[in-house]
This record gives structure tokens, sequence and C-alpha cells, in this order.
């Protein structure tokens, strides 16, 4: 068969899920045993976005090569459940950076280099490359941004190309539109759409299919009324409603027949989506026997999709354990004096991993209460640093024990920058990042954790992204102190023991924290074995 390219862009507002829809319909293609892959396209000038400020931008995913991508690449990995990479992510920055390289190399000698055709094929180069590396039947291109943004301009032309270069049989176009709903008239309106497709039109691109976000699902003569204005025929106009949980998007998309037109359209066979797994974890997250209160002490907390992943991590391994979760957020800022009674209520304490001094102060006790309470606790990254500073200052009696990330003069430096980073003059891109290995202790609650994970030399890849580490110079004094050091990385013994990647506390029912992000790769279908642990640790904390 043909490579297939089904194109999604939004209209109106941004911030419409249209990552969440384009995922959906990259899980029922998936239900039918495609092999399907995404992109992401995003028109900002960044080459990536990990130099943006997750209080903006929310959470910054990293890929297992490395990349620091845009958040929906996060969702279409645990939609798809299939592992992407830095093609899956293009953005303005990386396409001029790449055109003005190849111009400066005199790979467009004696010619002008302009957006028609140098940009546009660039843009084209790398979705078309990331079907082939992906070696996928079908590839989701979703562009960022909303129809009419200048910034978007020579994407829309892109995709326009494509499908005059592919033919109409193997391309697709979804434009996805926000439908309001005036409360004074009592009336979903259309305008907004119309307009917006007017727009898309005016690029040269004519949607094959919309898809509406709205309240509720649209009723026929909106959808005969947005039919007659965008020559979208009715039955192609689909509502993703606001739904409880995002994982039942795909069935609710596919209900409405969105999976048929894909299949007329692209001149696939007509398949029953196999949709057990998404149908299991629905039922479940409806219908949960258990409940447990966990709180994430942060700073980014009035963005709660700068710590997406985590939430999702969390509801997943909520599923495992037949538990709804509930998420609660503190501001570690107001835990700083050491007022800790707002901790009190919940059954489990998550420091999540973040960036510079602000809130530092407050994780350290929100490390210390979890401690000395014996409640379950789970840090990432920044959260083993602030869990290793406290059980310094506290345990080990190192009182000025810091990060010299937060007071680069601190005498008793127990995390510390990594060598490598000495040199490092460039924010973008420099960090220890994507998949490395950890090699577990064998006799440890880390091992337990990932007992089924392990191979035989007990070792795990997990997503990592800091420049800071626990200090090798004090692996000794810590341990002796009582610290246990559950994982190490495996081939860097020139420093002393190794990388410090997990450390934990015995005598304590779940104190575990580590370098790593493990809620970067936690599935629907397959949780991130410590998440799991830590919600089951909370209920059983809970049941004491
Ligand atoms: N700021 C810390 C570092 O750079 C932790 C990073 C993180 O939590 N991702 O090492």
């Amino acid at each position: 068969m043909d490579r297939k390219f089904i194109f999604v862009t939004g209209g109106v507002v941004s911030s419409l899920g249209k990552g969440i829809s384009t995922s959906s319909i990259g899980a029922l293609l998936r239900a039918r045993a495609y092999s399907v892959t995404a992109v992401k396209i995003d028109p900002y000038i960044n080459v990536d976005a990990g130099t943006m400020r997750p209080y903006e931008h929310g959470e910054v995913f990293v890929t297992k090569d490395g990349a620091e991508t845009d958040l929906d690449i996060g969702t279409y990995e645990r939609f798809l459940d299939i592992d992407l990479t830095k093609i899956n992510n293009v953005t303005t920055g990386q396409v001029y950076q790449r055109v003005i390289q190849k111009e400066r190399s005199g790979e467009y000698l004696s010619q002008t280099v302009q957006v028609i055709p140098h940009i546009t094929d660039e843009i084209k180069n790398r979705i078309y490359q990331a079907g082939i590396d992906d070696n996928a039947q079908i590839v989701l291109v979703e562009v960022g941004g909303t129809v009419g943004d200048i910034e978007s301009l020579p994407f829309l032309e892109a995709i326009r190309q494509i499908r005059f270069e592919v033919g109409k049989e193997n391309s697709l176009f979804f434009h996805v539109t926000l439908l309001p709903y005036l409360e004074t008239s009592e009336e979903y309106k259309t305008k907004p759409t119309q307009h917006s497709v007017v727009t898309l039109r005016s690029v040269g691109i004519q949607p094959d299919g919309i898809i509406l976000r709205s309240k509720q699902l649209a009723d026929e003569s909106v959808c005969n009324k947005i039919a007659l204005f965008t020559n979208v025929a009715k039955e192609n106009v689909f509502t993703s409603y606001n739904a409880d949980f995002v994982y039942a998007v795909p069935e609710i998309l596919e209900q409405q027949g969105i999976g048929r037109l894909i299949e007329k359209s692209l001149g696939l066979e007509s398949i029953t989506p196999e949709l057990q797994v998404w149908h299991n974890a629905i039922k479940t997250l409806r219908e949960p026997k258990y409940q447990t209160d966990i709180v994430i002490v942060g700073k980014y907390i009035a963005m709660p999709d700068a710590y997406l992943s985590v939430m999702e991590a969390l509801t997943h391994a909520g599923i495992a354990n037949n538990a709804q979760v509930n998420i609660n957020w503190i501001d570690a800022e107001t835990l700083a004096n050491g007022d800790t009674e707002s901790l009190k209520e919940f059954s489990a304490i998550l420091v999540p991993g973040g960036f510079g001094i602000r809130g530092i102060e407050g994780k350290i006790q929100a490390a210390k209460y979890a401690r000395e309470n014996k409640i379950p606790y789970l840090g990432l990254c920044l959260g083993l640093h602030v869990a290793t500073i406290e059980f310094a200052r506290n345990v080990a009696a190192l009182k000025d024990a810091n990060s010299t990330e937060f007071d680069p003069y601190t005498p008793e430096p127990v995390i510390d920058l990594m060598p490598e980073q000495l040199e490092v003059e460039d924010l973008g891109g420099t960090m220890r990042l994507g998949d490395w290995p950890m090699k577990i202790t064998k006799t440890s609650k880390l091992a337990e954790i990932y007992s089924e994970r392990l191979d035989k030399n007990n070792i795990v890849f997990e997503r990592h992204r800091h420049r800071y580490e626990f200090n090798p110079k004090y692996v000794s004094i810590l341990k002796k102190a009582g610290l246990k050091i559950s994982g190490l990385t495996p081939g860097m013994e020139g420093r002393g023991e190794g990388l410090v990647e997990a450390i934990e506390l015995e005598n304590h029912p779940f104190f575990v924290a580590l370098q790593s992000h493990p809620e970067l790769t936690s599935r629907l279908m397959r949780p991130s074995p410590p998440f799991k642990s830590f919600i089951a640790a909370s209920l059983a904390r809970k049941n004491d």
C-alpha cells in the first residue's frame, strides 16, 4: 500500500485539544493494526521546546533519542503506544537552521533561497522522512497554531503540496475548530468555524472532515449548517465533545464514523478496531474500586500541563491498581518555613522535576515530612536532588548541604554539576538527555519495583533531562548515614561508584527517588513501574 498522510489543522482558537484529536485518530488506526507515526509541527522559531518556560508552554517532553519536544509528542506516544524521535517534532527554527546551513555550505549555489520552494521543500522532506524512518503506513501530521497565523503559512503550503504530490487517495485533511455555545441565546454558533474554513481554503486547502470541539455532541442542524458553508459532507462533521477522560475520545470519534471516513477516503479495507484495552481502562476510570489522594509539591502548579506526563503516569498507575488517583497540588513555596500541616491529609507525596531555586526549600520540607512520617514519597529528577539534600542535612548532619544549582558556593555540594557539563555554554539541547541505562542493586525496593522489566544484568532504561547529579564524593558518607543507593549508571565507574540513578530509604514503606523521568514512558497499557508501586503504597497506607 502507498504511504498515507493525514493532516490535522486547527482554527478559531489555540488549545483546542488538536493533539488529542490527532492522537485519537492515531489510536483508532493502531487499533486497526496499521503502523502509524505522528509528526507535530510547531511554527515557533525556537529550535526545540527545551528553552521555553513550562509555565507558558507546558511540559518539555523528552524522546528516547534525547530530543526536547512539545508535549503533544508525549500524547502521541501514549495514545499510539509507539516511541518517537527527533524527526517527529518539526519547528520553524529547525527548518530555517537547516536551510541556512545548506546555503552557507553552497548546496544552493547560484540560487536565490526562498520560502517557496526551499523552506517548503525542507518541511516536506521532514514529513516524508518521518514516514520512512518509522516505517509507517500512515503518517499523521498536526500543524500547531491556528489557521490564519502568519508563521503557519509555509507549513500549510507544504502540506497542500504534499496532497498534490501523493494524490487525494493518499491524503486527508481534518480541521479542528471551536464550536462555542452562547449562554444568552442558548445556541451553538457555527460562524467561527465557517470563517476558519474560508481562511484555510484561501491557502488552497479544502478540509475533508471537520472536528468540532464543543461541550456536547453537535446536533443535526448544526452539522447541516457547517456542511453547507464549508463544503464538507455532513456525515464528515464530527464532534469531540467534552469527555470525562481523554482516553474516551478515540471511541467518541469512532462512534461517529471517523474511522469509516478515513477508510473510504484512503482506500483502506474496512476493519473493526480492537478497542478492548481502551474500554477496560475507561471502565476502571469510571468505576474504580479504590481511591487515593496524593499531592504533587511543585512550582508550576497553576499550569498543570507543565506536569502532563506525571499526571498521566499517575492515572495509568491508578488503573493498574483499580484506583482513582485524586491529584492535589501544593505550591512548594508555601512549605518553605517548615509548616507542613497542609501535607497531612494526603496518602503520598510526589516531588517532580524542575529548575531553579524557587520552591526548593519547600520541596526539601516535603521530603523531610515524607521521610519522618513514613509517607510514600516518589522523587523525580529534582525530586531526587531535594531528597538527597534533606537526608544530608537532617540525617547525615551536613547542615549546609545543598546543590550547586541553588548555591554555587555551598560548602557541602551533595548535588553538583556533572563534569560533562563544565564546558557547556549553550543552553539548548545540552543537558544529559534521552534514554540512559540504570543498573539496579539486587536487594532493593527498586529491584522489586522493576522486577518484570529487569534484564539479566539488572539494567533498565529510563529517559533523562538534567545537568546536575548526586555528587559521587558524597556517596560513601551518605551511605554510612543510612541512605541506600539502589541504581547507578553502568560504565561510569571512573566517577566513584558511578552516576547515582536512584536512592531509597530502608525502614520506610516507600521512599524512592530517581534521577530519571519514568513518567515519560508510562502507557495506558504499560504503566511505569515506580508509579504503579507508588500508588500501591499510597493505597496500603490508606488502609493501614
Ligand atoms: N534542575 C535539575 C538539573 O538540571 C533537575 C532537572 C529536572 O528535574 N529535570 O539537574
